[in-house]
């Protein structure tokens, strides 16, 4: 017999956050809005009325506390992935949660936001659908132009910058960085928005979703001085950038290094790389980032990349309950995309096949509840998966997987160029 969960109900309606949870909510907003001393400018904004669509960055918990200060008294409902409802369920749904599938394109979302709009709320989205992982945007949905269109409401945006700085994705000590900044900004009226295309309005989001923390860092000059500031770095560094050797990288203190070829570099208070001994390849994070993105680009034009066959121990999450372990198999990620096999506790075999066309970018973990060490997140509209390699049994990184899956999707769209283009998964 194969293995039967209950599954979440995705089709319940959102709920309107109850009266008497709304100031419990910005009270346990405001300590850490106000520790951080958080700035936030308004831009056409200051008396705008629900309904409207508010369109956010992604890069720690902090983002929702100011969203709640910015559109405080107002309701909202937000779209939260499934793993943060994980043994809270029911309060997830009365402050507003609408649960969704990662990178999964979910009709019944789009019932849910329109009901939001039609009850005089306000529709929150995280379209990066993921943290960042170093502070700079992540890809958006092509699916968001068309999503507004539809909701025939304003489009607002709130980006945070700081976030990042203050409790990196992949060290999430908070470092106490102050003042922070969020911009909550008009980008379309409605009138604007039913004149505009849907290519320009997607054109327009992308514009107003350009941030750059460590540059934010750089040219506010916020120091950081805790010890440990580059511990975990490696895990988005993960290749060498002077030997070129993956897999290799580690942080301790304020260093990190190369194990295959002993280099060094410090991360400095201002957030900079520098070189211990020799030339600093890259002094901006991100720059280090974009590079590794296109040397996978590159395998990825030549049609050598793959993962190889990992083995891999899958966790599921049918439900908003708890992780239940599926089982043991293997999972390879290559030209074809990701195919996950196994056989479950019960000896039943497991299967989940991600094309490319169906994944234009994938959420990651790092070292997710301190259990099974990195992960990767694939979802279904039914499932959500949480696959983890075996670090003592092989070589991988999640971060190199996450770069890969947009590669080879973009690949994807530029070959499909002069067809007909089909709409972007998920959102
Ligand atoms: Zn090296």
């Amino acid at each position: 017999m194969k293995k039967e969960f209950e599954r979440f109900d995705m089709t319940l309606p959102p709920v309107r956050t109850k009266w008497y949870l709304m100031p419990l909510m910005l009270m346990l907003s405001l300590p850490d809005v106000i520790k951080h001393r958080n700035i936030l400018h308004r831009e056409g904004t200051k008396d705008l009325k629900a309904p409207f669509v508010l369109l956010c960055n992604h890069n720690a918990f902090m983002d929702f506390k100011v969203a709640t200060k910015a559109i405080f008294p107002m309701r909202a409902n937000y779209v939260v992935a499934i793993d943060g409802f994980i043994g809270r369920e029911k309060l997830l749904r009365n402050v507003g949660g609408i649960c969704k599938r990662k990178f999964t394109s979910d009709p019944t979302l789009v019932r849910h936001l329109t009901r939001t709009i039609k009850n005089g709320d306000i529709a929150v989205i995280y379209p990066e659908a993921r943290y960042s992982l170093c502070g700079t945007t992540a890809i958006l949905p092509d699916s968001l132009g068309k999503l507004c269109k539809l909701l025939r409401v304003p489009v607002v945006v709130l980006i945070c910058h700081g976030h990042h700085i203050n409790s990196p994705y992949w060290n999430l000590h908070d470092r106490g960085v102050k003042p922070t900044e969020a911009e909550y900004k008009l980008l379309f009226t409605k009138e604007e928005l039913a004149e505009t295309s849907v290519d320009e309005v997607n054109r327009k989001i992308v514009e107003a979703f350009q941030y750059d923390d460590y540059a934010w860092q750089m040219e506010k000059g916020i120091k950081v001085t805790y010890k440990k500031r580059a511990e975990g770095l490696h895990k988005v560094l993960y290749q060498c950038a002077s030997c070129k050797a993956e897999h290799k990288m580690t942080t301790k203190g304020k260093i990190l290094s190369c194990g295959a070829c002993g280099k060094e570099w410090e991360m400095t208070e201002l957030g900079q790389l520098r070189a211990l001994d020799g030339k600093t390849e890259f002094s901006h994070i991100p720059d280090w980032y974009e590079w590794e993105r296109a040397n996978v680009r590159r395998e990825v034009e030549e049609g050598t990349y793959s993962s190889g066959e990992l083995p891999v121990r899958v966790d599921t999450l049918p439900n908003a309950e708890k992780f239940i372990h599926l089982g043991e198999g293997t999972m390879v990620h290559n030209m074809n995309g990701f195919t996950v096999r196994g056989t479950d506790t019960e000896g039943d075999s497991f299967e989940m096949i991600k094309n490319v066309p169906s994944l234009y970018s994938c959420h990651i973990e790092y070292d997710y509840l301190g259990k099974y060490g990195d992960c990767v997140d694939l979802n279904t509209l039914k499932d959500t998966w949480y696959i983890y390699p075996d670090p003592e049994r092989c070589d991988f990184s999640v971060t190199k997987m996450a770069l890969a899956t947009e590669e080879l999707y973009a690949a994807h769209r530029r070959k499909r160029q002069n067809g007909p283009l089909q709409s972007n998964p998920g959102l």
